[in-house]
């Protein structure tokens, strides 16, 4: 096999060696099937029972009760920005709430414009999308048809570590980049949908958990496939689904659960995991400069600047030499950007750890 690397991309991301090995081991032929998931219909026996065992391990791992539907959709987080205000924000004469505090925030905001009334009730953007504001601060109308906010800005590295409280207002979250990091108080939630890519597998579907009370406010005469009461009558197969993408979230919430043990242990590992990075960070007398304040630090994506964008090009550069990958910043916000999501092993935290601690220690006098 060739040597793989340590991919710290923010998405299409890492995913276990293990789901991998699985998915190859079984490629020509799915035991039980002889024929390869990608040669199957997704209206066969075979098919369903992995979009059932997929749906069964995602309850399973998040606790969600049976008042709330899983669906698997396509067109990424990025249709459910369009998506979210077309069922429930249009015609309704009421506004929505939106939570900003970085780029993925500002672009769903941007598209229940066309639909209807906004208020941003918070936005980072006077500090720069460096933190997540406090539930005291959020000013949120009681009138509004749901509050959207984004639990983790992938570019930022901003994370909220507590579920907003919204009182009787629907919540709404992009979930993308923290999906399955930790457990969740499920029952808080209205709707949560996750692009796959980033924690729970690969391009090509997106994961949305919608309550019941909700998929009764949809209109009526909405396109269909973008009618999320359609697609749950349907249970995500009114047209073809993302058969293999499916798959393969099938194979990493099976890894959650038998070699992980669940959430709560997978959450103990991402803490561990970004601890020793924003230490690294914390006790580099200022040579490293995190992006986020402490308190709403990413256990996903840690980003930090160094004194110049020389020394950010020549950090990127070396580490490569060490099989450190994609540690390249956004392209909006510049700097050092390490995503660790759940498949990122304490190894290659280590290591990038280790080569941050030499660098510094070989170019800190240039400061
Ligand atoms: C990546 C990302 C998106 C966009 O996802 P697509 O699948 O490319 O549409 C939206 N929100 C968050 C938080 C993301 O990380």
């Amino acid at each position: 096999m060739e040597k793989r690397i340590y991919n710290f991309s923010a998405g299409p991301a890492v995913l276990p060696l293990e789901v991998l090995e699985t998915a190859q081991r079984d490629l020509v032929a799915l035991p039980g099937t002889g024929m390869s998931v990608l040669e199957m219909s997704h209206r066969s026996k075979g098919f369903e029972q992995i979009i059932e065992e997929t749906e069964a391990n995602l309850r399973q791992l998040l606790q969600i009760p049976a008042n709330y539907q899983v669906l698997f959709l396509q067109g990424g987080a990025t249709l459910q920005f369009s998506m979210l205000p077309l069922n429930f924000l249009r015609g309704t004469n009421r506004p929505s709430d939106y939570i900003v505090t970085g780029t993925w925030g500002i672009k769903a905001a941007k598209e229940a414009q066309r639909e209807g009334e906004v208020c941003l009730v918070w936005d980072g953007k006077s500090t720069n999308y460096r933190r997540v504001p406090h539930q005291n601060e959020l000013k949120l109308n009681s009138e509004a048809t749901y509050v959207h906010f984004t639990s983790n800005e992938t570019i930022e590295g901003v994370e909220f570590s507590e579920t907003p409280n919204t009182g009787n207002v629907p919540l709404v979250c992009d979930m993308s980049s923290d999906f399955l990091a930790r457990p969740l108080p499920m029952e808080r939630y209205g709707l949560i949908y996750a692009g796959a890519q980033k924690n729970a597998g690969p391009a090509g579907v997106t994961v949305v958990i919608i309550r019941d009370d909700l998929l009764a406010r949809v209109p009526d005469n909405l396109h269909t496939m973008l009618d999320y009461r359609i697609q749950a009558k349907n249970k995500s197969l009114y047209n073809t689904p993302p058969t293999f993408s499916i798959y393969i979230v099938m194979l990493v919430t099976r890894w959650l659960k038998q070699t992980i043990g669940g959430l709560s242990n997978i959450a103990a590992l991402n803490q561990q995991k970004a601890q020793l990075l924003y230490e690294a960070i914390d006790q580099s007398d200022g040579f490293y400069r995190g992006h986020a304040q402490p308190d709403s630090r990413s256990m996903m994506n840690v980003t930090w600047r160094l004194p110049t964008p020389e020394l950010e090009q020549q950090f990127v550069k070396e580490a490569q030499g060490r099989d450190l990958y994609e540690l390249k910043g956004h392209r909006s916000v510049g700097g050092i950007r390490a995503s660790i999501y759940n498949a990122m092993p304490l190894a290659g935290i280590l290591a990038l750890r280790d080569f941050m601690l030499e660098f510094q220690a070989s170019h800190a006098e240039m400061k």
